[in-house]
């Protein structure tokens, strides 16, 4: 039996692996960098290990580091998560040579699917449906063009040693293949150290659907249903389903059987996935397979109850599959959706920062989340950019989605641009709904996926407002003193979407504040949103999505500062980490005066005051990360006629 497993990753898988562990009664050994000393991971972990700086190849891609802290915490074995090592066919090697168990399958299942050409030669000898192409190991680039000719277009070129939709490149006419070729070349040996490709026929519009396999050292194999990945940006999954819809029963069960038989190839042992490409006409082909656990592999836990990671630590201890395939049912739908700190509407740009404000929708049996990160918690640059996984289980389809949709609207997240409002976006489209899957699908909805869910002006600018007149804060209240008068009116100015508008508000009859909520009373209606204000901005999360609006510093005519447009709010001019904050809250300051240094790109900004004022609010410590735009701190300009 193994008794301690030392889990080498971090974020919200690692996270996974400690409760599956734990509820197994086996001691946790976290490890971590200098960017994770506070994580979630670490925390619910028994113990945590220093393994070194933040960047990724001087901690977790460190091999040598984390097995000379499994020999020393006397871990029995090492569960490798997925991404960094966990299809590192050396480390597996050098676990095994100490005697700790590394949770995953043997160095030559490993080294057999490191390389797409050279599984696909195991496979086609397996009688694997492959997609028709070229794996060869000459790699000349004329007889690659040849066969590319030969085989006509589109195709699609292929780094061998791919992953995560790198090295990969559509080529639509002969005249483009050699330059796609260089740039598909390039880009493998930039991420993968091997510049050989492999070309195959590019399949128009198929679907991604993948099989949950599971072996064990006794022979056994079973498959744990399909999931649909098909719904992908840049060939990387967003939103994954268990089971792949519209699949008959045959289907399943051929898609299923066959996949066992691509792991049984190779003596697979533990948790693995083979991924088909599923074509319009019901032909499927084999892609690759990862040997690991999946980032999706909660929907199938969700559908088949089975937990997984419970699974790999029994199957590595050398136990029988707990399930034969007969004893394995599916029951139900269930969905997940990839929360990333990234902004879809620039480019998917990811977002570094702090998560200022988190209010997660309730957790129960069918809904679920799996996360590495709390309120305050940093989203660094080192790192892959995913917050959470939000998975939904109901019983049918139908159901998990409107689930899916409801659960994303209530998961509330400022502080760093998220991909919620497109995910739900995604979620409530109809071609989406109708299960019209394919991997452009978001491609071919681009229009309406990236641009931003409309609001309703009216009722966003008069949360915000009742927000701003209800929480006072030292220079509203100011306002608000001098503008009560005998119906209660309140007046002020405020941006939403780059246009300044000018609002009347009576909070008495307008509606209700409470910590989290706003609560909009109209004539016909009662509305409600969440919010959370971060000085003179207020960010509100509507049935619709996330609205940002903020206070504007008053016009001369309504109060005696003339100042430009919210001059108090001092903002980060790029992302960056605080290195340095020379004032206090309460000081008082001339215009010029040096406030904070933010360093990024190993270069130093110095934020000065605009005008001279007293500093009233000041939002981050030296050492954290800010992104651009977010305000440092808040300054109370001093009243010209005070003075
Ligand atoms: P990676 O290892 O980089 O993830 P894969 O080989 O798994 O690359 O392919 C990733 C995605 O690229 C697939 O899910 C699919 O959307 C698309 N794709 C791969 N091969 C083909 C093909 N032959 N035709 C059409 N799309 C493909």
């Amino acid at each position: 039996m193994l008794k301690s497993v030392l889990i080498a990753n971090r974020g919200e898988i690692a996270c996974r692996v400690i409760l599956s562990a734990k509820a197994m009664g086996m001691r946790t050994i976290a490890v971590y960098s200098d960017a994770d000393a506070d994580a979630l991971h670490v925390k619910q972990a028994d113990e945590a290990w220093y393994l070194g700086p933040a960047p990724a190849a001087e901690s977790y891609l460190r091999a040598d580091k984390i097995l000379a802290i499994a020999l020393e915490a006397k871990a029995d074995c090492v569960h490798p998560g997925y991404g960094f090592l966990s299809e590192n066919a050396e480390f597996v090697a050098a676990c095994q040579a100490q005697n700790i168990v590394f949770i995953g399958p043997d160095v030559p299942a490993i080294e057999q699917m490191g390389s797409k050409s050279a599984a696909k030669i195991i496979m086609t000898a397996a009688n694997i449906p492959l997609v028709p192409g070229y794996h060869g190991a000459d790699q000349d680039d004329a007889l690659l063009q040849r066969e590319a000719d030969q085989m006509g277009y589109p195709l699609l070129i292929k780094a061998v040693a791919g992953g995560g939709g790198k090295g990969m490149r559509v080529v639509d006419a002969s005249g483009d293949f050699l330059t796609h070729l260089a740039g598909a070349r390039r880009e493998g040996l930039a991420s993968f150290g091997n510049s050989d490709v492999l070309i195959e026929k590019y399949l128009v519009a198929p679907r991604h659907v993948e099989v949950q396999v599971f072996c064990d050292r006794h022979g056994n194999g079973v498959y744990l249903g399909d999931r649909d990945c098909s719904a992908q940006r840049r060939h990387q999954k967003v939103i994954e389903e268990a089971p792949a819809p519209g699949l008959s029963d045959d289907l399943r069960k051929l898609m299923g059987t066959t996949a066992v038989q691509a792991a049984q190839a190779i003596d697979y042992v533990g948790a693995g996935t083979v991924e088909f490409l599923l074509d319009s006409d019901g032909s499927y082909y084999f892609m690759e397979m990862n040997t690991r656990l999946q980032v999706e592999h909660p929907v199938t836990e969700m559908v088949t109850g089975v937990d997984l990671v419970a699974w790999q630590l029994k199957v590595a201890a050398g136990q029988p599959m707990p399930l034969l395939q007969a004893q394995i049912k599916l029951q139900g739908h269930a969905f997940e959706a990839r929360i990333y700190a990234e902004d879809p509407l620039q480019d998917f740009q990811p977002s570094t920062g702090t998560i200022n404000h988190l209010r997660q929708p309730p957790t129960d049996q069918h809904i679920r989340i799996d996360t590495g990160v709390l309120e305050s918690d940093a989203i660094s640059p080192f790192y892959d950019p995913m917050i959470a996984k939000l998975i939904v289980w109901a019983e049918d389809r139908t159901q998990a989605l409107a689930k899916l949709d409801l659960a994303l609207q209530q998961y509330h997240l400022q502080g760093i641009a998220t991909n919620i409002d497109f995910l739900r976006r995604l979620a409530t489209l109809d071609d989406f709904a109708q299960a019209k899957l394919h991997t452009g699908i978001i491609e071919q909805h681009q229009e309406l996926l990236l641009s931003p869910s409309p609001q309703d002006q009216h009722q966003v600018l008069a949360m915000a407002g009742l927000v701003l007149a209800q929480t006072p804060q030292q220079q509203f209240s100011q306002l608000t003193a001098m503008r009560l008068n005998q119906t209660q009116q309140i007046t002020f100015n405020v941006n939403y979407l780059g246009e300044d508008h000018r609002l009347c508000i009576d909070p008495t009859t307008a509606g209700t504040v409470t910590q989290d909520q706003v609560l909009l009373q109209t004539p016909q209606q009662q509305v409600k949103a969440g919010y959370y204000r971060h000085g003179d901005c207020v960010t509100l999360f509507t049935h619709n999505g996330r609205a940002e609006v903020s206070l504007l510093s008053p016009s001369v005519d309504d109060y005696s500062i003339s100042n430009e447009a919210d001059s108090g709010s001092i903002c980060a001019p790029m992302n960056g980490s605080l290195i340095a904050c020379m004032v206090s809250a309460g000081q008082v300051v001339a215009a010029g005066d040096a406030l904070m240094l933010v360093e990024a790109m190993k270069m130093e900004h110095t934020i000065t005051a605009p005008t001279d004022g007293t500093v009233d609010e000041i939002y981050f410590n030296v050492g954290d990360l800010v992104s651009a735009d977010v305000q440092l701190l808040h300054l109370q300009p001093i009243n010209v006629e005070e003075q």
